[in-house]
């Protein structure tokens, strides 16, 4: 036998107990005629005592252990003389009868303790060890339990969890494929799922009108911040269904997650935001809305005053950070910094101090009178003490980078609790984005998603006014999740692809399948699939996805571990019929 007990749970009431343990070793040292041994597995820590007296064959073979070992022990638990209260177990120690080395090991390239000192490629190319971390095993921990808790919630409600195929052909998610060669079909290629979105539009029209599953989905992005080529959904699809019942099923699973995972209770209902609403006050579709600071708009009276930069402008808006007047020159310099970076890429900044005693100090004094500025700062409701940060341009990217700005400045002022949880769902998106450079429109959400039944008529008139039947949930400035109602008739299909600019072979070579199944009966349907990776890293107050996935892969698509992707040998390639053509 391995073990009576795991390294976690001995306490003092055990002892006396004869108990035998296995795990690694974490720590040893000698101390005063003893040697102490810490004795870890995934439950936690038991500190081990051997004699160095009374038992010296067995204290010397302690004494030579190396960290990482696995070990075997046997002994019996015994209340220790100084007591660690950081530890659940801190109150015993088990004083070893014998012990025997099960496994060793070599140095670790990094400590396995709580706060290591690998860095992020050493840790993710030994990813076996990095795993053994407490604050690893949390997250993994963490995703099972949320994971449970959304099959023990859908299960309840009706759901069946239903498996969907990797290999498919191209799903349009906005991304590009993953593809995979056949062997057996010369020249053709399998592409693996950007998600299981037609399928389970299929298993409505098979009659399964609650269907989940948590399963992967794969797109071939460019990696920007925090990416996963590979990633998991929760993908949910209901029929005979509206928006609200959608949003009412899943808000209740959103809150049962919060509740059983994290015993936090949402007694409100989820506000509601519409997408126009969201980007003139937050200047994003997925607001972190644990506080105010809401763009306000001030074109009317920051022009006509001879500033040339507002004048020319389409659009003037500003957010009001509290109590920030005291900012320095060089804090204020900082700040223009930021917003010229060019991820945020604003020309530049315009600040108003709304100064304690009442007076305004700006960096357009020139321009405008304290009357004038005492307009702004009455639209933004600030105060004395308040800094005001105004930025100019083309409306729509004026108020992204304000929205920017705001997250920045809510970070400064300590405004982003990460115990602190607000979800919302952002409705009523537009139903295409217009491609700039050529005016192709694009499908917001997918091509499958319904547009607004009252705006249906706009269609052939007005495509870009048209607002979708579509819905995300947002929590502290993530998405995660998004849906929609379904668009579930041919003609209506067929129009969407049309605005999308298919043309009427392309649509059917690429989803004819689709448009056929809805001739043989389609009830109204519609889903949501969140992404679970992103879920669990906020509930574990995590900044990076990968801190939740056992096995993640590198900023770079790479799998260091296991040193993928890798190059396949000559005769793979011939029975896939594939040729690589090097670039040199
Ligand atoms: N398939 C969609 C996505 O991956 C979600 C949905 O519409 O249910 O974003």
């Amino acid at each position: 036998m391995y073990r009576t007990h795991n390294c976690g749970e001995l306490r003092i009431k055990n002892i006396n107990t004869e108990v035998v343990l296995s795990g690694w070793v974490q720590k040893v040292r000698k101390l005063g005629g003893m040697t102490f041994v810490d004795l870890r597995d995934r439950y936690g820590i038991t500190q081990l005592v051997f004699n160095d007296e009374t038992d010296a064959d067995l204290s010397e073979k302690a004494q030579k252990l190396g960290r990482e070992f696995v070990i075997k022990i046997t002994g019996k638990v015994t209340e220790r003389s100084s007591k660690n209260p950081d530890l659940p177990t801190g109150e015993i120690e088990i004083t070893v009868n014998d012990l025997e080395i099960l496994s060793k090991s070599e140095i670790p390239p990094f400590t396995i303790e709580e706060n290591t000192d690998g860095g992020e490629e050493i840790r993710l190319k030994y990813r076996y060890l990095d795993l053994r971390r407490p604050n690893v095993q949390k997250g993994i921990i963490l995703r099972h339990k949320t994971t449970r808790e959304i099959r023990n919630f859908l299960s309840n409600k009706g759901f069946l969890e239903i498996e969907t195929p990797f290999l498919i052909k191209s799903t349009p998610e906005g991304a590009r494929d993953f593809v995979v060669p056949s062997r057996m079909s010369e020249g053709k290629f399998y592409a693996l799922p950007q998600s299981p979105q037609v399928f389970k539009q299929l298993l409505m029209i098979g009659g399964y009108d609650k269907y989940f599953q948590i399963t992967k989905c794969f797109r071939d992005e460019d990696f920007r911040a925090d990416r996963q080529p590979e990633f998991t959904q929760i993908d949910c699809e209901m029929s005979f269904v509206e928006r609200d019942d959608v949003l009412t099923v899943f808000e209740e699973m959103t809150k049962h997650i919060f509740k059983k995972v994290m015993n936090i209770d949402f007694p409100e209902t989820f506000p509601r935001l519409k997408y126009d609403e969201a980007m003139e006050k937050y200047g994003s579709d997925k607001p972190d809305i644990r506080f105010e600071m809401k763009i306000h708009e001030i074109s009317k009276s920051a022009k006509n005053k001879g500033f040339k930069i507002f004048d020319d402008a389409e659009y003037v808006g500003a957010i009001c950070a509290e109590g920030l007047a005291s900012y320095s020159r060089k804090q204020l310099d900082k700040l223009v910094d930021f917003v010229k970076r060019p991820q945020i890429g604003a020309k530049g900044l315009v600040y108003v101090k709304y100064n304690e005693d009442g007076t305004f100090k700006s960096s357009v004094d020139k321009f405008y009178s304290a009357e004038d500025l005492k307009t702004w700062a009455d639209t933004l409701s600030a105060k004395p003490g308040d800094l005001i940060l105004v930025m100019s341009g083309n409306k729509k990217e004026t108020l992204t980078q304000l929205g920017e700005l705001r997250l920045e400045m809510g970070d400064r002022s300590e405004l982003r609790d990460k115990n602190k949880f607000a979800p919302l769902w952002i409705i009523d998106f537009p139903l295409f984005e217009k491609d700039e450079e050529t005016g192709q429109l694009h499908a917001m959400h997918h091509p499958f998603t319904s547009p607004k039944i009252s705006d249906i008529e706009l269609l052939d008139t007005d495509p870009e006014a048209v607002k979708a039947n579509a819905y995300d949930l947002v929590i502290n400035g993530n998405e995660i999740g998004g849906g929609s109602i379904r668009i579930h008739n041919t003609e209506m299909q067929e129009k969407m692809f049309e605005h999308l600019g298919f043309t009427k072979e392309e649509a059917e070579e690429q989803f004819g399948f689709l448009m056929n199944a809805f001739k043989y009966g389609a009830p109204p349907h519609g889903g949501i699939a969140f992404g679970l990776d992103r879920w669990v890293a906020l509930l574990n107050g995590s900044e990076s996805i990968r801190d939740v996935m056992a096995f993640p892969k590198n900023n770079a698509g790479r799998d260091l571990m296991i040193d993928a992707p890798s190059e396949i040998d000559k005769q793979q390639l011939e029975d896939l019929h594939l040729t690589v053509v090097k670039k040199f």
